[in-house]
């Protein structure tokens, strides 16, 4: 029999994935089951989408289209991030891909060789682990614990970077802690990059329009324009738009990094269909309603699940500002036991915890800090209360 290549030992099915799909079959067998794993979001485009994609079906051409992205994608997504102040960039600077994933798998395989330093924060979300051991980088973790708000402090990497990593991955807001960082730690920070120019630095910010609070979203590229030669912007619809199924993702960035990536997409994927990209055109250029919408819901939900989950006694949780995850520090937990079930760790925790009261969270020893739990609160509205309350019963019952 012959056997699969060696990455497939590397290679892991997402964590979140397996949370997800028990819950499911306890919801399948007829328990009241509160989800609050996958971070999908709850809603969907408005109508102008599925009309831009119904139209393009009418006119499909059904040919191969652009390596990297049809031109008016390209001029779609532009204008989509100059809304963000990430201005003078062209077509030539951009690539498109399927999903976020697909754009820094690709990224990964162009900017990395075996062996090369791939650098990011714990915590971190869970396909940057899996895209660096696949590829063979040598992972460099820099931990960012809750007593630090989850958030990397200049001096931090001014040390990762003099070990001149080849890429240096940066997520912000972030999965699974929902944190974002301030203007001026951005500026912080950058100023550290300016200093190190043998890195490339990756910024998947997908959650660029989900931040609260008017902290604002903030690049490296904004403190220190000079960075653009270094500096990669990953991008997304799924969750800005509620469209994470369409598959669609962007990157701005240095030209040869763009055009590296469309040559990937050459080997891989040709190009994204037509009509996901007239949908994509649709959604970016079109009314932005949804997405201010969304913003206000999660910042009201974010308020809610942080009172909840202050209000147990000897958990913590740094306040999120962007995103719908909460990230609460459960260590507390730890040694106890609920219903006669030790809980030695974060696993054990969230194993119990759905038996028990039926609510699904993720362990955050997936995102690489055991001692936290990952809340993505886009469950439907009347759906939060009831869940939170679950998991406060479940704090008190623990002896
Ligand atoms: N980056 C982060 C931080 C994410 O949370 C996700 C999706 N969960 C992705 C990238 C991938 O997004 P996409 O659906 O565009 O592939």
């Amino acid at each position: 029999m012959p056997q699969l290549a060696k990455r497939m030992g590397r290679a892991k099915p997402s964590a979140i994935m397996v949370v997800a799909e028990k819950a499911k079959q306890l919801k399948a067998e007829g328990r009241d089951i509160i989800s609050f794993s996958i971070g999908v979001p709850n809603f969907l485009p408005g109508d102008h989408v599925y009309a831009a994609a119904r139209e393009a079906l009418e006119h499909d051409s059904g040919q191969y289209g652009s390596n990297r992205g049809s031109n008016d994608l390209l001029d779609a997504f532009l204008g989509h991030i100059e809304q963000i102040g990430l201005t003078g960039y062209t077509r030539a600077n951009c690539s498109t891909g399927i999903g976020a994933k697909h754009i820094l798998y690709n990224l990964g395989e162009a900017l990395l060789d075996p062996g090369d330093g791939f650098a990011f924060c714990t915590p971190y979300w869970t396909s940057y682990l899996d895209i660096g051991e696949i590829l063979e980088a040598d992972i460099q973790l820099l931990p960012c614990p809750p007593e630090q708000d989850y958030k990397l402090t200049p001096a931090q990497l001014d040390a990762a970077l003099a070990k001149k990593p080849k890429v240096f991955l940066f997520n912000n807001p972030s999965n699974p802690t929902g944190m974002v960082y301030t203007k001026d730690e951005i500026a912080a920070l950058a100023d550290v990059i300016v200093k190190h120019p043998d890195t490339w630095v990756v910024t998947d910010d997908i959650y660029n329009r989900m931040v609260f609070d008017d902290v604002g979203y903030h690049n490296f590229v904004h403190a220190r324009p000079e960075l653009r030669d270094r500096v990669v912007f990953v991008d997304s619809l799924s969750k800005t738009y509620g469209m994470p199924g369409w598959r669609a993702g962007f990157m701005v960035g240095p030209e040869v990094v763009a055009t590296a990536v469309t040559t990937m997409n050459s080997n891989h994927i040709t190009n994204l269909p037509e009509i996901v990209t007239a949908a994509a055109v649709a959604a970016l250029s079109g009314p932005q309603d949804v997405p201010a919408a969304r913003r206000e819901e999660f910042q009201a939900k974010r308020d809610q699940v942080v009172a909840a989950l202050k209000a147990i006694p000897g958990v913590t949780c740094p306040v999120p500002q962007g995103a719908f995850y909460a990230f609460p520090d459960i260590s507390v937990a730890f040694g106890k036991s609920h219903n006669g079930k030790v809980i030695g760790n974060d696993v054990d925790l969230c194993n119990a915890l759905l038996d028990a009261k039926g609510v699904a969270c993720v362990p955050g020893s997936a995102f690489g800090e055991p001692r936290g739990l990952r809340i993505s609160y886009t469950c439907p509205t009347p759906q939060l209360a009831p869940g939170l309350q679950r998991i406060q019963e479940f704090f008190a019952e623990l002896i």
